[in-house]
């Protein structure tokens, strides 16, 4: 089945979809972006991902592309046309087209939007999930703006790869005072061995992530245990359990840190629980 890409205006086989090269988004990773998870053909937390967007758009004073309820109508469209019942659907908005130049664009460049969508298999999902992942620690070094959700992800690419090379799924980042900030594409969480969920606040260090924010109203509801504090490598290592989060793998579990294993080295049970009550928690549109 040929898969489509909506670009600037355009349902397009993916296959000849392709953007201007004086696209800033091409030449100064000038834009942004959203994933969002799709179940049973359904947006999952639609209205949290797109406030989330036109922050970041609002941060680099970069134009909506249109309002949200045509947006909405393109993301479904393009799920629709390829058949995604499961997967995600990705949407990035640049500054658009002009000549080659650091500072703005001349008033009147329209900002450029691709959407596209893609199944993921659930099966193999569940199977990692089950498994739960790797990850390896790395130091920070991305810029402090890591609350915009730029397209801007060398630093991410980097330490995803060194991850990859070291046999992991993920990385964490590390500050300079030592502390975990986040993963390289995912939230970082542990659960104590008193039973408290532990993630770092959305305030610095991080990306202000759907699902951490999902999960957090989540555990209110559940009468779990939450802080929002940083903590550090040792204290994960230490930890009943750990976990990531993100759009695309909900509540993912860590098994192990730089081959170090985590609580008796399988998923955990207040992982596996918050990963199978998600949910019930997050809007479908
Ligand atoms: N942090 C980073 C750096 C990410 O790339 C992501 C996923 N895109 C997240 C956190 C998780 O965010 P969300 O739950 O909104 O997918």
């Amino acid at each position: 089945m040929a898969r489509i890409a909506y670009v600037n205006g355009h349902y397009q086989d993916l296959r000849d979809a392709s953007v201007n090269i004086e696209d800033r988004g091409y030449q100064f990773a000038d834009g942004v972006y959203e994933v969002c998870e799709i179940r049973d053909g359904k947006i999952v937390d639609f209205a949290r991902h797109m406030a989330r967007l036109q922050r970041s758009l609002g941060e680099l004073r970069i134009a909506m592309p249109m309002p949200l309820s045509a947006l909405l109508i393109v993301l479904r469209e393009v799920v629709r046309r390829n058949r995604v019942g499961y997967g995600i659907v990705y949407l990035q908005v640049t500054r658009g087209v002009a000549r080659r130049d650091h500072g703005f664009p001349p008033a009147g460049v329209k900002p450029s939007l691709v959407v596209t969508a893609r199944p993921l298999s659930f099966a193999k999902n569940q199977d990692t999930a089950a498994h739960g992942i790797k990850v390896i620690t790395h130091p920070e070094n991305r810029w402090p703006r890591v609350d915009i959700k730029s397209v801007a992800l060398l630093p991410n690419v980097l330490a995803k790869q060194a991850a990859r090379e070291q046999g992991a799924y993920e990385a964490w980042y590390v500050d300079a005072d030592g502390y975990v900030t986040e993963g390289a594409s995912s939230n970082a969480w542990i659960v104590t061995t008193e039973g408290r969920v532990v993630t770092r606040s959305a305030a610095t260090g991080i990306l202000a992530g759907i699902t951490r924010a999902v999960l957090i109203e989540a555990l209110a509801a559940l009468q779990l245990r939450f802080e929002e504090r940083p903590f550090t490598p040792q204290e994960a290592h230490d930890a009943a359990e750990a976990f990531v989060t993100a759009s695309s793998q909900i509540v993912m579990p860590v098994v192990a840190i730089d081959g170090q294993p985590v609580g008796d080295g399988k998923p955990g049970k207040t992982t596996r629980r918050l990963r199978e009550e998600f949910h019930r928690f997050s809007s479908f549109s």
